[in-house]
């Protein structure tokens, strides 16, 4: 096939409120939003928290532990960037701190991935970023 494919998996393009935390995350740093009003942690970063639409935000910590709240496996890949990968797991991941996101499982047999699965934040190289994923806890890689 000679017309044009993308080659390489789609960078994420910050949304306004979020350029920190993908900052943060190519330094290997996984940190959450925290709205200093109502003292919630939240899931995407945004320029105003979802719970009380206060804009007096700060940064925490995250702990990186979560466990897969629900997942499906990819057969087909929906670029060929990722023919290599799939079968591949896409997963909402809840957070130790209560919020929920959507990622990858990776290192792991999609086979074994099941709902609650404890897992942890492992950071994948894409072009000059790098993207939080999760692996299964019990994985020793690194
Ligand atoms: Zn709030």
């Amino acid at each position: 096939m000679s017309e044009q494919m993308p080659a390489e998996k789609p960078l994420p393009k910050p949304t306004p409120g979020a350029e920190h935390y993908w900052e943060s995350a190519t330094r290997e740093e996984f940190v959450l939003p925290h709205c200093r009003d109502c003292d919630q942690v939240f899931f995407y970063p945004r320029l105003w928290c979802p719970g009380c639409f206060s804009q007096n935000l700060d940064w925490r910590q995250g702990s990186g532990r979560g466990r897969v709240y629900s997942f499906s496996v990819v057969h087909q890949a929906p670029f060929p960037a990722y023919q290599a990968d799939v079968p591949y797991v896409l997963a909402v991941i809840e957070l130790e701190e209560g919020p929920r996101m959507m990622a990858n499982v990776l290192h792991c047999d999609p086979q074994e991935v099941r709902v609650g699965l404890a897992v942890e934040v492992v950071f994948e190289a894409r072009g000059e970023m790098k993207i939080p994923q999760f692996q299964p806890v019990s994985s020793q890689g690194g």
